[in-house]
């Protein structure tokens, strides 16, 4: 069996026959948010019903990093190298100090309670840039349940004045985010209400200093949604599927296609040369060695 489906033989080039999709580790409930750390040689990895973030390590020694995680979902590294984190139960974004206490970087807009932040990415000037659907106040499962008081949008957080700004507010439920590699492009996915009949689409904005312009149509997941997406350094954009990862050209068109036996969720490039992609996917988390690499900070 292969692991690949080629739809354009440029990906033929990105993918290697002999390098398998492996199991790294199982036995989650609903894995998220996965970040490389190649300074300290591990993967980190949400298991959001469970509370907690996991840490994977390439001799596979699958410890906990944080629990309780305040049901934590997405995560990056700013530019410092700093661990910042979407929470579902305390409905926020944070960064992980160097000392390990934790600094607020957003938790209200217009006086009112996020929603339940899902997944962050760092623009090179350190503003953070996250989304805020309703997924993790709808039930008890992967936070607590509550009332919505904003709507699901998208915010540019900025660290020094602390100032949270709307730059999105054209979807319905925004979810994973990523820069194209000139920082010129923001994509963003939507995964709609759920049992809906919202697209499963990418949209993809102008980036203009500290918002965005010109948002339009990208690529319509299929099948499933896009959840995690991320960009490498080509400017293509590999997006979560249902069955599996999407490797997506700028352009919009579908490359290729990566065989995950499990749901995924989202996806991180990491490793030695930013070619190894990181997959969480319902229970587990996969890897696959690529002949490519990611855009990733720092
Ligand atoms: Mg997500």
């Amino acid at each position: 069996m292969s692991f690949f489906e080629v739809y354009d033989p440029v990906f033929g080039q990105y993918v290697m026959g002999n390098a398998p999709v492996k199991q790294l580790a199982t036995g989650f409930d609903w894995v998220e948010g996965p970040v490389w750390f190649g300074d300290a040689g591990c993967l980190l990895f949400s298991d959001i019903p469970n509370n907690r973030i996991m840490r994977w390590t390439p001799d596979a020694d699958v410890t906990t990093y944080r629990a309780p995680s305040n049901y934590a979902n997405g995560h990056t590294r700013d530019r410092q190298g700093r661990l910042i984190s979407c929470e579902h139960g305390q409905r926020r974004v944070t960064r992980t100090e160097l000392d390990g206490s934790l600094t607020v970087i957003a938790d209200r807009h217009d006086g009112k309670p996020l929603n339940s932040p899902n997944d962050v990415v760092v623009k090179s000037d350190g503003s953070i840039w996250f989304s805020d659907p309703h997924y993790g106040i709808m039930t008890n499962y992967e936070g607590f349940a509550s009332e919505q008081e904003n709507p699901c949008v998208v915010y540019r957080a900025d660290p020094e004045t602390g100032a949270l700004d709307v730059v999105v507010d054209d979807m319905n439920c925004p979810n994973g985010l990523a820069f194209s590699p000139d920082e010129s492009l923001l994509y963003v996915a939507d995964t709609g209400r759920m049992f809906s009949d919202d697209p499963q689409h990418i949209r993809v904005y102008d980036v203009t200093d500290d918002s965005v312009a010109n948002g339009r149509h990208f690529h319509t997941i299929d099948p499933g949604a896009a959840d995690g997406i991320r960009a490498d350094s080509d400017g293509n954009l590999w997006s979560s599927a249902a069955d599996g990862v999407h490797c997506i050209a700028s352009d919009g068109r579908l490359l290729g296609k990566i065989l995950v036996p499990e749901l995924v969720s989202n996806i991180c490039f990491g490793g030695r040369a930013k070619h190894e992609l990181y997959i969480t996917a319902t229970t587990s988390v996969y890897r696959v060695i690529l002949n490519r690499r990611g855009v990733q900070v720092p």
